[in-house]
């Protein structure tokens, strides 16, 4: 990676020009990723600090192994792995990171590699047959802590995770009751879909966890809330996240469980969205279509498959025209649906050479990249200037979202 303290003039004051100023003078062929590691420092810091709990980062939703070390050296020292490949991964990033395998449906080599060679103790798993299948291979290990992941509601995420996973109601009796059997420690967990949009969703998932515990009439030592902490994006603005912490403690503290339970949760998004922004450039103009050099099969697989909104800004040396109108995007493959519909506001003179920056892309942005079509990623640039938008800026020192052209 490339680190652009001194070309950028991050020292200077003018730093929210910086990245277009190098823009300018380098024209990048490729898309540029920037990233920005005091972004995610923050974060992992107001996780660390403010919730009562321990945070797991899920690194599903960025596995760049820069940002998985800086997140530990930030105090996150817990990670949500999936595949074996991310227990891999984080194991080379941060060796002394505690890894929770978290997917509740895996292969049985993946748990047993990771319980031999990399100690991965914690399991989730929402099936007998999963159950069977991590006691297998870990030959009826004795020191297993084991997350039932329960069904609930996806009704305030903007992205549902409902349907795939999670015991439904009927089954967690049993299920706790034999994983109580199997476990050392015994845990439950859920998620309540990704970009949860009011605290409430977390205070409904903490009702079905209460009733699967009285039904089940076990003893439960790991709460764990999951995902879905929210981040900022055009039209999607969600209260401060302590707002979140406390329904959930509030929530935890009444639960029927042992004073000694811990609290855990597992946020991917809320840790990494302000990570990142992609830099691209506009390839044709038609009408209200900018043809762009990265689309659905590059970072912006939410753009176009689920009109995910980013917030986007004009890097040009001149405001050629402060009027703005709404855009949709092509990205570069020739597939029809590498088609982003935003709208995305910009300028209404933008045109062919012009460099846009899209942002808040740090989460579920570069790790849904692929090289389909033979586009892929360009250079990775460090900047510290602040991100598009921020859920731990407090409001004066934030970049304008409202102003869509940086001046140089
Ligand atoms: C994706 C995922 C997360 C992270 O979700 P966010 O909405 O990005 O916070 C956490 N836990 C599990 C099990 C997941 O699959």
């Amino acid at each position: 990676m490339h680190k652009h303290h001194s070309a950028l003039g991050l020292a200077t004051a003018s730093v929210k020009a910086s990245s277009g100023l190098d823009i300018a003078k380098r024209r990048p062929v490729q898309p540029v990723t920037l990233v920005r590691p005091h972004a995610a420092r923050r974060a992992a810091r107001f996780f660390v600090e403010k919730f009562k709990g321990r945070s797991l980062y899920a690194v599903k939703a960025n596995p760049s192994p820069e940002l998985i070390a800086l997140l530990w050296e930030s105090g996150i020292t817990h990670f949500d792995v999936a595949s074996i490949a991310e227990v891999k991964l984080v194991a080379a990033a941060a060796p002394e990171a505690t890894l929770c395998f978290m997917h509740p449906v895996k292969a049985e080599e993946a748990i047993r590699e990771a319980y031999a060679d990399y100690g991965v103790r914690t399991f989730s798993l929402d099936s007998i047959e999963e159950l069977e299948k991590i006691m297998r291979a870990t030959n009826d290990a004795t020191d297993l802590t084991l997350c039932v992941r329960l069904r609930v509601p996806s009704d305030h995420a903007k992205l549902s995770l409902a349907a795939k996973f999670g015991a439904a109601p009927e089954d967690s009796k049993e299920l706790l009751f034999a994983a109580r059997q199997a476990a050392d420690a015994l845990g439950i967990c859920f998620h309540v879909g990704s970009q949860a949009m009011s605290p409430q969703a977390y205070v409904q998932a903490m009702g079905r966890v209460r009733d699967a515990i009285v039904a089940a009439a076990v003893t439960v030592d790991v709460i764990d809330v999951g995902g879905g902490f929210p981040s900022v994006y055009p039209g999607m603005e969600p209260g401060r996240l302590e707002s979140y912490f406390n329904a959930i403690e509030d929530a935890f503290e009444a639960l029927p469980i042992s004073y000694s339970a811990e609290l855990w949760a597992e946020p991917g998004r809320a840790l990494c969205a302000e990570y990142s922004s992609l830099v691209v450039r506009v390839e044709r103009r038609r009408g209200d279509q900018l043809y762009i050099n990265d689309g659905a099969y590059g970072a912006l697989f939410d753009a176009a498959h689920i009109a995910w909104r980013f917030p986007v800004t004009l890097l040009r040396d001149e405001e050629l025209s402060t009027r703005k109108m709404a855009f949709s995007f092509y990205g570069p493959t020739c597939d029809d649906m590498d088609h982003m519909a935003g709208p995305f506001m910009l300028p209404a003179d933008i045109g062919v050479g012009d460099y846009i920056e899209i942002g808040m892309l740090g989460a579920y942005g570069s790790a849904m990249r692929t090289g389909f079509n033979g586009f892929t990623a360009g250079e990775t640039v460090m900047v510290g200037d602040e991100p598009m938008a921020s859920l731990y800026v407090e409001a004066d020192a934030k970049r304008e979202i409202g102003s869509n052209v940086v001046k140089l």
